[in-house]
């Protein structure tokens, strides 16, 4: 059962730019407009500005798309905001955008929401008392699959945001795919649902929007199931930064604190992906999100260190060539870039001054320095079971050492120790994914418990 606070707002009255079927359901008529002899692809704003529901709106990638609405206010508008609890964020961002709906996983802050908006008089009390707030995870999917969107932002952290995202992905409109952690987590299904309903998934992750952006159309409108080698693809060069402890003494890496842990050199993030990077667990979640966004091979993607962060990631090509998308590290870019398809829109990012790039290095990941890496590459060949456990060791681990209670080399272990235990085993339904999920958590939370 949905929990609504306040007043409850008509399904369909600021639908734009969603999918044919959703369109008949809010009883809108066309609402994809081809995008200039492209048939798959819409042009989000060709009729007027598109709804946006932004699922993570308080956190970095949720405040960037925030960012990039504001550089288009023609092109866009807030439908939804979803949040795990940070009401007064959320409260900030309800004044500014006038959301219809706005949905928060957490009771207490949702309560507390409330009452600012109680608390406000005037014009501002009744257009914000007008706007709909759903509660608990029920209330997400509710917002996220209300088909008054044209474009969802997934950008919950972690596993928390599939549920969201898949009732987003019925809807048929176009999901901007920030959660690669929902990806990896689910895979194949992911996919087999984006088919049965016309929606159209744009990566937001920066390497996989750099790889989108270097391949030919034809493979950009075929996400999930493309053919890397019937289009002359050789490899697609998945870069990372190494992350803060890249030249770190290994003998150092057990006593290494959060703080330390997430203060990445490159990027500014939220603090999971932040201790993600530092072990290079993101980018073996990276690893399997490419090899399910772009239907490829293990040997098909390599990754390759690159401290600079200057090159995104790169595609290789049969006869020699090698396409490279290069930028600021700034997420609004990707995000830019996924919003706007096949349009390119501000972002707010200045272009790259060449003068001041400097040198470009790369080399290869030392495994020594970084099992996570491996156990990811390593899950990933096995499939979809070690993937989904190997996402909920990781997620729980990360967990425990934010809250001091888990060495950093203790992540690699318990990851590890998890996989161990899953090892040989299947997933292919919601049902299965899920339980698996639940299974390593179980696992997890008793190999950290047992080295505290
Ligand atoms: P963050 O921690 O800054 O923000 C997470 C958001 O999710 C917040 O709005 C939070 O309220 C919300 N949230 C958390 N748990 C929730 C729950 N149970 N229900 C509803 N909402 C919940 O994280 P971030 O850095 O913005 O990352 C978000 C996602 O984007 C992650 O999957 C990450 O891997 C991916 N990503 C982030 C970056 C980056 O630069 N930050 C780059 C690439 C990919
Ligand atoms: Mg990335």
């Amino acid at each position: 059962m949905v929990k609504h606070i306040g007043s409850k707002h008509p399904k369909a009255e600021r639908a734009g730019g969603v999918s044919a079927a959703a369109a008949a359901e809010v009883g809108q008529s066309t609402l994809f407009t081809p995008d200039h002899g492209d048939p798959i692809f819409f042009q989000p704003c060709a009729n007027g500005p598109t709804g946006v529901t932004i699922l993570g709106a308080t956190g970095s990638i949720g405040r960037s798309t925030c960012e990039v609405i504001r550089q288009n206010p023609d092109r866009f508008y807030v439908h939804g905001l979803a949040a795990g609890q940070n009401a007064e964020q959320l409260f900030a961002l309800m004044r500014e955008f006038r959301p219809a709906r706005v949905a928060l996983n957490d009771s207490g802050a949702a309560v507390e929401l409330k009452a600012k908006i109680d608390a406000l008089s005037g014009d501002e009390a009744k257009a914000l008392r007008s706007c709909e707030l759903l509660v608990g995870p029920e209330g997400l999917c509710e917002l996220a699959g209300d088909g008054a969107a044209g474009i969802v932002v997934g950008a919950i952290v972690g596993a928390s945001g599939l549920a969201p995202l898949l009732a987003a992905i019925k809807t048929g409109c176009r999901i901007c795919l920030a959660n690669k952690e929902a990806l990896v987590m689910s895979g194949q299904l992911f996919f087999n649902e984006v088919k049965k309903s016309g929606a159209q998934v744009l990566p937001v992750d920066s390497e996989h929007s750099a790889m989108f952006q270097c391949l030919p159309r034809g493979l950009q409108q075929n996400l999930g199931f493309c053919d890397l080698a019937g289009a002359g693809i050789t490899k697609l060069l998945l870069t990372g930064s190494g992350g803060p402890f890249r030249e770190t003494p290994l003998d150092a890496l057990s006593t290494v604190t959060v703080a330390q842990a997430v203060n990445h050199p490159v990027w500014s993030m939220g603090p999971k992906i932040s201790v993600d990077s530092a072990t290079m667990m993101n980018k073996a979640l990276e690893y399997i999100e490419a090899r399910y966004l772009f239907n490829a091979a293990p040997e098909q993607v390599q990754i390759v260190i690159h401290p600079q962060s200057v090159i995104h990631s790169m595609v290789a090509f049969r006869d020699g060539a090698v396409l490279a998308q290069l930028g600021a590290p700034d997420m609004k870019t990707p995000i830019a870039v996924a919003m706007g398809f096949s349009e390119r829109i501000n972002s707010g990012v200045a272009p790259l001054d060449f003068t001041q790039v400097g040198t470009l290095s790369f080399m290869e990941p030392d495994p020594k320095r970084y099992p996570c890496l491996y156990l990811g590459i390593e899950a990933s060949k096995q499939g979809q079971a070690c993937t989904t456990a190997l996402n909920a060791a990781n997620e729980e681990a990360v967990g425990a050492f934010l809250q001091e209670r888990l060495s950093f080399l203790g992540i690699s272990a318990v990851v590890s120790e998890v996989l161990e235990h899953i090892s040989g085993r299947s997933a292919h339904s919601l049902e299965e994914i899920l339980a698996l999920d639940a299974e390593a958590r179980t696992l997890a939370r008793a190999a950290i418990a047992a080295r505290a």
